[in-house]
C-alpha cells in the first residue's frame, strides 16, 4: 500500500472541516453545550492548519511551517478545553492556546526555527499532552457513567503515545530535508493516523454528548422533579422487578396525607410543597436499605419492602407514621400533619403487582375510614 502525502492531506482538511462543521451544526441545535463550539472550532482550525502544511513549497514557510504548527497546537489545546466545558470545568483558553503560542514565538529564535528536530519534539510534547490531559478530564469525570468514556480515553490515550513515541524517533532518525518532506513515510504515517484519529474522535464526542443527553432525560422521568424521589414509573418498574423473583417475599407500603386539601387550603400551595419534601426526607431517613420508595402522584406514595420481615415492614410504617406526626414548624403553628398507611404483602404465587396495589388501597381506604393518621393490614398479609 502506497500512503500519498499530498492526497492524505487533501483528505484531512476535508474530513475535518466537515467535522468541524458538524459540531458546530449540533452546537446550533443546544447552545448551552459549550463543547460543541470549541470542538467545532478546533477543528476547523485543525483543518486551516492541515490545508496550510499541505501547501509547502508552494506558499512560504513561514506561512506553511510557522503558522499551520502554531494553528495546529492550538487546535489541540482548544479540544482539551472543550473536553473541560463537557466536563463542567472551567476553559483554561489561555493555557490552552500558550502551548500555540510558545511553539511559533520560538520559531522567531532561528537556532529554533532551524532544527526541525527541535520544532518536531516541542510540537510532538504539547500535542500529546494536551491528548493526555483530555484522557485524564474524562477519567476524572467517570462519575458520570457514560460507556463512550472508555473508547474516548483509550483512543485520546493512544494518540498522545503515538506523538510521545515521536520524540525519541525525531531523536533517533534522520528526518527529511525540505525537499523530500512530502516523500517522507512517517509524514504521511503521521497523516493517516491523524485523518483517523480526527474521524474516531468525532464519533466519541458526539457519542458522549448524546449519552450525556440520553442519561438526563432517563434520570428526569425516573425522578419526581418536586421531592427527588423516584417517580411511579420508576417505582413500578422496580417493583415488577422485584415480584418477579418469587423466592423474594415483598411488602408494600402504600401512604396517602390526611387531609392534605386543608392543608393547601389553610396555608397556601407552597407550604403543601415543602410538607410533601419533608414527608419525603422523613420517610428516606426512616426506611431500610433496600426499600424502594416513590411518589405515586400527588399527596400519595408508595415503599416496595423486599425480605422475609413482615414484622420488619411494619415496624418501619409505624416509625414512620409516628414521625410525620410529630412534623412540626415553628413559624406555623397551625400546621398538622399526619399519614395514613395501607400495608399489603405479595403471595408466594400470583405475584402481580396490580392486585398488590388494590390490596394496599384497600388496606389504606380502611385507614381512612377508621379515623386517618394509622395503619391497617391487607388480611392476606396478616394471615402470612
Ligand atoms: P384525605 O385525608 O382523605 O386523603 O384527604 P386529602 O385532602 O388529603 O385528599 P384529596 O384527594 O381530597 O386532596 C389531595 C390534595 O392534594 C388535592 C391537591 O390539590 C393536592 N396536591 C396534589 N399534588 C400536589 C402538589 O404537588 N403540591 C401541593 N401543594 N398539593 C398537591
Ligand atoms: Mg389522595
Ligand atoms: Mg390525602
Amino acid at each position: 500500500m502506497r500512503l500519498d502525502t499530498p492526497t492524505l492531506l487533501l483528505v484531512t482538511v476535508i474530513v475535518t472541516f466537515m467535522v468541524g462543521t458538524l459540531f458546530l451544526l449540533s452546537w446550533g441545535q443546544d447552545r448551552r453545550a459549550r463543547s460543541l463550539a470549541i470542538w467545532g472550532v478546533a477543528h476547523i482550525a485543525g483543518a486551516v492548519a492541515s490545508g496550510l502544511l499541505a501547501l509547502r513549497g508552494v506558499i512560504p514557510d513561514a506561512v506553511s511551517v510557522g503558522v499551520a504548527n502554531t494553528v495546529m497546537i492550538g487546535a489541540y489545546g482548544l479540544i482539551w478545553s472543550g473536553v473541560r466545558a463537557f466536563e463542567g470545568r472551567p476553559l483554561r483558553l489561555g493555557l490552552a492556546l500558550s502551548g500555540g503560542a510558545l511553539w511559533g514565538c520560538l520559531c522567531l529564535v532561528p537556532e529554533f526555527y532551524g532544527s526541525l528536530a527541535a520544532r518536531v519534539i516541542l510540537a510532538s510534547a504539547v500535542a500529546g499532552t494536551f491528548c493526555a490531559a483530555c484522557a485524564y478530564e474524562i477519567w476524572r469525570g467517570r462519575g458520570e457513567a457514560l460507556v463512550s468514556r472508555y473508547p474516548a480515553m483509550i483512543l485520546l490515550g493512544a494518540y498522545g503515545l503515538v506523538y510521545y513515541v515521536r520524540i525519541p524517533l525525531a531523536l533517533l532518525t534522520p528526518l527529511p530535508t525540505n525537499q523530500n518532506l512530502m516523500q517522507s513515510a512517517w509524514l504521511a504515517i503521521l497523516c493517516f493516523a491523524g485523518m483517523l484519529f480526527t474521524v474516531a474522535i468525532a464519533f466519541t464526542f458526539m457519542a458522549l454528548t448524546k449519552e450525556r443527553v440520553e442519561r438526563v432525560q432517563r434520570q428526569a422521568a425516573e425522578t419526581d422533579p418536586l421531592t427527588g424521589v423516584a417517580s411511579r414509573r420508576a417505582l413500578v418498574a422496580g417493583a415488577e422487578a422485584l415480584l418477579a423473583d418469587p423466592a423474594r417475599p415483598v411488602t408494600l407500603l402504600l401512604f396517602d396525607l390526611d387531609h392534605f386539601k386543608s392543608i393547601n387550603d389553610a396555608h397556601g400551595h407552597m407550604v403543601g410543597d415543602g410538607v410533601l419534601v419533608g414527608f419525603c426526607c422523613i420517610v428516606q431517613a426512616l426506611l431500610p436499605p433496600g426499600a424502594l420508595f416513590g411518589r405515586m402522584g400527588g399527596e400519595e406514595f408508595a415503599c416496595v419492602l423486599p425480605g422475609r420481615d413482615v414484622e420488619g415492614a411494619l415496624r418501619h410504617a409505624g416509625l414512620i407514621r409516628a414521625a410525620v406526626a410529630r412534623l412540626s414548624v415553628p413559624s406555623l403553628p397551625a400546621l398538622s400533619v399526619s399519614v395514613s398507611i395501607g400495608a399489603a404483602g405479595a403471595p408466594a404465587t400470583g405475584r402481580d403487582l396490580d392486585a398488590l396495589l388494590r390490596r394496599a388501597d384497600a388496606a389504606l381506604y380502611r385507614a381512612k375510614r377508621n379515623g386517618r393518621n394509622r395503619i391497617e393490614v391487607s388480611p392476606a398479609l396478616l394471615a402470612a
